[in-house]
């Protein structure tokens, strides 16, 4: 009887309270809406037109890092979906760290989950193969409450059937890379993670992922940290690009 009949009238009722309590509004137009995204905003948000080569920030076929930036301990390639300059991408993601709402993390991932089997079957031929979050410092971390890499990776886990490694850890405290221009980037992330204690990823395919990428430092820097321990490749991924 509670199962058929008033538990679903009970979840109708705990919507609506909440709906009304709470209302939603969408992260990109503000109109009221019941999720962070509304669906005319899921349609127009602007994509990326090509990608790009995580070491030069030139075109690059597939995100692929051109084999003259390429090093041992680089990064195979990047793949961003979003054009960060637009404002719609960007205050989704600024209003989902700052707002504490990792909700729109997850409709985040949930728009770019179909993206990568079609558009990015190559990201996913790998095995063994695993999605990796960026960590945040532990203090950054307390402070939002989540990663958003993390939900990120929960979400694309569950639409694409791939297990988590969280291998990575922050040793130290970085300034935001936003604030900072882009030789001080690379300086501010130097030495920045180290593998968790116990972690292995010898002869592992390693997906980091992370929310935006600006100039790709933060993701070299993570990438060469799992290539020194023996990862055989590394990819990137990205909701969006700057
Ligand atoms: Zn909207
Ligand atoms: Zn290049």
């Amino acid at each position: 009887m509670y199962q058929t009949l008033l538990k679903p009238l009970f979840a109708d009722v705990k919507t609506f309270v909440l709906d009304t309590l709470f209302p939603i509004h969408c992260l990109a137009c503000e109109k009221e809406n019941r999720e962070f995204i509304c669906v005319d905003c899921k349609m127009w948000l602007k994509k990326l037109e090509f990608q790009r080569c995580v070491v030069c920030q030139k075109q690059a076929a597939f995100g692929k890092t051109h084999p003259g930036c390429m090093t041992p301990r680089c990064a195979d390639g990047l793949i961003g979906f979003y054009d960060y300059h637009d404002k719609k991408v960007a205050q989704i993601i600024i209003k989902g760290k700052y707002n504490f709402l990792p909700s729109a993390f997850r409709s985040l991932a949930e728009l770019i989950a179909p993206k990568i089997s079609a558009d990015h079957p190559h990201l996913l031929s790998a095995t063994p193969l695993a999605l990796s979050p960026i960590p945040l410092h532990t203090s950054r971390h307390r402070w939002r409450g989540f990663n958003q890499a993390e939900i990120l990776c929960r979400t694309l886990s569950a639409q694409l059937n791939l297990p988590i490694a969280e291998v990575l850890q922050r040793q130290k405290a970085t300034q935001i890379q936003k604030d900072l221009k882009k030789d001080q980037r690379l300086k501010n992330v130097r030495g920045a993670f180290k593998l968790k204690p116990g972690a292995n990823v010898d002869g592992q395919n390693l997906i980091l992922v992370d929310d935006v990428a600006t100039t790709g430092a933060t993701l070299l820097e993570a990438a060469g940290v799992l290539k020194r321990n023996g990862a055989k490749s590394v990819w990137c991924l990205t909701v969006a690009r700057d």
